[in-house]
């Protein structure tokens, strides 16, 4: 088997033309999406991302400010600029880039953001939402998942699903999604026995690790939809995810690239985000 490679960019392109539109005619009712993005320090990786998701901001016309904290920032400096951006009108979502360097107390941060303004998704206001099913906003990274699994057509429902990692931003978020559409979902992560055989039993298997290429040919069940959510560089410096794609790709049914897979993804599902947080002031 060869799997069919799933093409992240072309469906966040697609995602990302929708809201193009639905942000041109919020604008022309005089309600520009606006998004603040929140950078403490000069980690390269971190603003390698704020960068990307304001050029996102740019090209879907979403209005977007970035603020700047030098690395020795105070917890009440910052978490002054989030009250003020609570208050401030032109703003529709803010997102505090993590991590946050190790002085600061991220939990305590991420509570400060209005609710109603927490795009990420990240506030436990807005993950007790999504464990109830109640509308709200979902973190990126695993909304972006489940929309690349719609794309294969494969329904989720009664289907085994297997998520290895339990973070709160992607593996437990992503359970939940999965067993809202109804799967049967394991959730794996460092202390599993034995992740080969919880593997194996996967029509759906989610890797959320940051381990490169851990995920082998040999833990994959013939056919399965396999999506690739981690990133890292392996011994060559070369940018890989957790699956091991040459050998996962000969039996899969389905799987994702890294990159082009769920990065792209992340960033339509926070514009997506931003824009319904517009609709909702
Ligand atoms: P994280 O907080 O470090 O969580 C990693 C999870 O993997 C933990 O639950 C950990 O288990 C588990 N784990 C570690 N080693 C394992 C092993 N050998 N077998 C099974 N499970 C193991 O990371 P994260 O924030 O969830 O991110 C995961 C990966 O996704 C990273 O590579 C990150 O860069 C990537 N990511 C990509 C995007 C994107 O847009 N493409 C977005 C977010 C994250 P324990 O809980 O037991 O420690």
């Amino acid at each position: 088997m060869s799997a069919k490679i799933i093409d992240g960019k072309a469906v966040a392109a697609k995602i990302k033309a929708n809201l193009k539109l639905q942000i041109a005619d919020l604008t022309s009712k005089g309600k520009t999406p606006g998004l603040a993005v929140v950078i403490v320090g000069d980690n390269p990786s971190s603003r390698k991302y704020v960068n990307m998701k304001k050029r996102a901001c740019a090209e879907l016309g979403v209005y977007s400010e970035e603020h700047s904290l030098s690395r020795d920032s105070t917890q009440s400096e910052l978490l002054c600029l989030i009250d003020d951006l609570n208050q401030n009108p032109r703003i529709h979502g803010i997102l505090v880039q993590l991590p946050l360097p190790s002085h600061l107390n991220e939990g305590q941060v991420i509570e400060r953001i209005a609710p109603s303004k927490d795009v990420d998704g990240f506030h436990p206001i807005s993950v007790g939402k999504l464990m109830i099913g109640i509308p709200g906003f979902i973190s990126c990274t695993p909304a972006g998942v489940m929309e690349l699994i719609k794309e294969t057509g494969v329904s989720i429902e009664g289907k085994e699903c297997v998520v290895i990692g339990r973070s709160n931003i992607v593996g437990k978020p992503q359970a939940i999604l999965l067993l809202r559409e109804h799967g049967t979902v394991t959730i794996c992560h460092s202390r599993t026995p034995d992740l080969a055989a919880c593997c194996r039993r996967a029509d759906i298997l989610i890797a959320a690790v940051g381990k490169p290429e851990l995920i082998k040919g040999d833990m994959i069940k013939p056919g399965a939809v396999v999506i690739d959510v981690g990133t890292s560089v392996n011994a060559e410096g070369k940018l890989v995810g957790d699956v091991h794609f040459d050998s996962v790709s000969k039996v899969a049914g389905w799987l994702t690239p890294v990159p082009g897979g769920v990065g792209p993804m992340t960033i339509a599902m926070l514009m997506k985000n931003t824009v319904e947080s517009a609709l909702n002031f």
